[in-house]
């Protein structure tokens, strides 16, 4: 069986240093090459494998890393997140859309065998049903995120379809990592919440109390993309990304849970422009059709997460 070799632009935010991790495990490090428009690698990539600085939009120039290195499959990583995109609506659309659009092509010309480009539980919007939201179901973003991950589900289905580019996507929940930082998401609340937990025994958060968003602990995540890329291409039923799901829950259950560990902990409510972007999106989100099709299955409930969480950051 030939070799493959893996791409991943945006090698550098929080799922791309851990992926990346994961793959150089999984594949050789020399087999697993990390790039970013950052120009110096992670520190937790430095000194693990193959690392260029390059912009995801730049097509020549990853056509040329593609040719010299002998790839064989792209993970594009590289977006602007939820947050930051409303701060900047047209560089958003113009990162997350060409960027997808570029690699699809070259996925075609260059004959990759596989790309994978995440999707978000931000292509759902207010007309869609908030509870246990399913696969299939109105879909009316409101963030220009939102509508760049649906758009781009759309792109991926088509490429599919025309030329049978063996593409494959998941739309993540809000990821809750302790090795890399989040990059500017509406979920980053549950991230910096263990960090002021344990310098500062007090958080306020940015979004209310009783706001309850779907999310994953990393390693389910990374785990997950792993089972998604190598299951058999016929268990891959949609080529719209798969709704993907852990557990459910708010700023004041998180908050509860850091308190079993560290009993004086207090939260105190902000909540600021992130809020309407939280209130458009799902509470939960059914993945039946990701537990079916492939197989998926979750680890991490909310107390084994904080378990880890504060464990690993106070290490
Ligand atoms: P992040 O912001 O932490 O990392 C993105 C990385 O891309 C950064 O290192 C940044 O430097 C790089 N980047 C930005 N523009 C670039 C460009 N033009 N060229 C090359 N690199 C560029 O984001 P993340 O959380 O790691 O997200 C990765 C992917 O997963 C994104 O597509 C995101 O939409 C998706 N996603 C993330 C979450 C989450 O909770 N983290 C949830 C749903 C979907």
């Amino acid at each position: 069986m030939k070799q493959e070799k893996i791409l991943i632009l945006g090698a550098c935010g929080q799922i791309g240093v851990e992926l990346t991790l994961a793959l150089r495990a999984r594949f050789g490090d020399s087999n697993v090459v990390a790039s970013d428009l950052r120009p110096e690698v992670h520190p937790l990539l430095a000194g693990t494998g193959p690392y260029y600085t390059v912009d995801a939009t730049d097509i020549k120039a990853v056509a040329d890393i593609v040719n010299k290195e002998k790839i064989t499959q792209i993970y594009l990583l590289a977006a602007l997140l939820s947050a930051t995109g409303e701060k900047m609506p047209l560089k958003a659309w113009d990162i997350n859309m060409n960027s997808l659009l570029q690699v699809l092509e070259l996925g075609v010309e260059q004959k990759l065998t596989k790309i994978y480009w995440p999707s978000s539980i931000a292509v759902f919007g207010t007309t869609t049903p908030k509870q246990d939201t399913p696969q299939k179901t109105v879909v009316e973003p409101t963030t220009v995120y939102g509508i760049s991950k649906y758009a781009g589900e759309l792109w991926c289905q088509y490429y599919n379809r025309r030329y049978g580019l063996d593409v494959r996507s998941l739309r993540y929940p809000g990821l809750i990592s302790w090795k890399s930082a989040p990059g500017g998401g509406t979920t980053d609340y549950a991230v910096e919440i263990y960090h002021e937990a344990l310098k500062h025994k007090a958080y306020t958060s940015f979004l209310s109390e009783n706001t309850y968003l779907p999310m994953m602990y990393m390693d389910d995540a990374i785990r997950g993309t792993i089972e998604l890329m190598e299951a058999p291409e016929e268990q891959i039923k949609s080529r719209m990304a798969y709704n993907l799901s852990a557990m459910s829950f708010s700023p004041a259950e998180i908050a509860a849970s850091i308190q079993k560990h560290i009993p004086d902990f207090s939260i105190s409510y902000a909540p600021d422009f992130r809020q309407a972007i939280a209130d458009s999106w799902p509470s939960s989100i059914d993945d039946a059709a990701a537990r079916a099709d492939w197989h998926w299955k979750h680890e991490f409930d909310l107390e084994k997460m904080t378990a880890e969480m504060l464990q690993h950051l106070s290490a």
